[in-house]
């Protein structure tokens, strides 16, 4: 693959329909652990064995632990240079400035609410001039892996915005209790009763967390489908392309002759094929590859 920026400015500023694909990496720079290196543990357990529904039915107290920890840290967390960037390619009179004609959509793996709060944040900047993109009547931004604030009961169809810290009493203060892969915790494990878990505001039933675990099925997946059929550029960010539909949709765009762009600290699945690889943290390097380098440092 090429790393060749100039090259890719141009077919930046000659791209229709701009689609980028956001993981983990994306919020590594602003202080959110990614599952896999380096931080990909929590307590003993690996995160990934937390994120299945399995998981909570087998021990629901562990894993709304687990989530607590995620949501205290994920409210202390902000975006950084790279979501600015992409909140920045959602304002047309930015966007078209960098590719005039082109329409732009971005999808997320993050459930961490960073993309949507810097899309909020810099679409306040704009709102005078130009709102975010809906010419498709697609949103600019569709988190497919939901999201670490909404609580859905387990028995009844009510879902709800929830950013209270702690989301319940019981939970306060376990998200201390935290190790990382060079610490371990061996603290004794912290047994919740169910009654006292988070539980829904409409019938009292056990809630869960708005997040899609691994084994369920992505949200929007034909809004989706839309826009990989159509896209003709594919930013790919900080994913390890390990997850699937999601790592497959970089393929797709290729397929019927779209081009993609890696963006990514290392070489990660699949990156073989693409057009352009642009190794380093993407908060540097997706700045610089999309022009915007100056129009961020002024807002940040
Ligand atoms: P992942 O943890 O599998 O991979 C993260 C990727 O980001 C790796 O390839 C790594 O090399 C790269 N990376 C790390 N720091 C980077 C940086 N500064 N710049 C560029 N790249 C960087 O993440 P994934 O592919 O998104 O899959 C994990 C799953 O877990 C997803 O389904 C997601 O929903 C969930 N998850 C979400 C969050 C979050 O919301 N922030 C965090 C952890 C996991």
């Amino acid at each position: 693959p090429s790393n060749d920026m100039n090259a890719f400015h141009e077919l930046l500023g000659n791209s229709r329909h701009i689609l980028a694909l956001t993981g983990a990496g994306l919020s590594a720079a602003s202080g959110i652990p990614t599952f896999r290196g380096v931080g990909g543990l929590w307590r003993n357990h690996d995160a990934l064995n937390l994120a299945t529904p399995e998981g909570f039915d087998e021990n629901p107290s562990l894993v709304w632990q687990f989530y607590h920890y995620r949501r205290e840290k994920a409210l202390l967390c902000r975006p950084n240079a790279a979501h600015t960037a992409l909140s920045l390619l959602s304002i047309p009179s930015v966007r078209h400035t960098i590719a005039p004609e082109s329409s732009f959509h971005h999808i997320t793996q993050n459930v961490d609410g960073l993309c949507p709060l810097s899309l909020s944040a810099v679409s306040a900047l704009h709102s005078t001039t130009s709102p975010p993109d809906v010419t498709d009547n697609l949103p600019v931004l569709l988190e497919m892996h939901g999201r670490l604030f909404d609580v859905i009961c387990t028995e009844c169809p009510h879902v709800e915005f929830n950013k209270s810290s702690p989301i319940c009493p019981a939970l306060a203060g376990t998200e201390n209790h935290i190790a990382d892969a060079n610490t371990p915790d061996v603290a004794p494990e912290i047994i919740i009763d169910k009654k006292d878990l988070p539980r829904c505001s409409k019938c009292g039933a056990l809630t869960r967390p708005g997040v899609v675990w691994f084994g369920e099925v992505p949200k929007y997946l034909d809004e989706i489908d839309k826009l990989v059929a159509s896209a003709d550029l594919c930013l790919v960010v900080g994913t390890s392309s390990t997850v699937y539909p999601a790592a497959e949709y970089a393929a797709r765009v290729q397929s019927h002759g779209g081009k993609v762009a890696v963006f990514n600290l290392e070489r990660s699945n699949g990156d073989g094929g693409t057009d352009f690889l642009f190794l380093g943290p993407c908060e540097e390097t997706l700045p610089e590859a999309l022009g915007l380098t100056s129009a961020i440092s002024a807002i940040q």
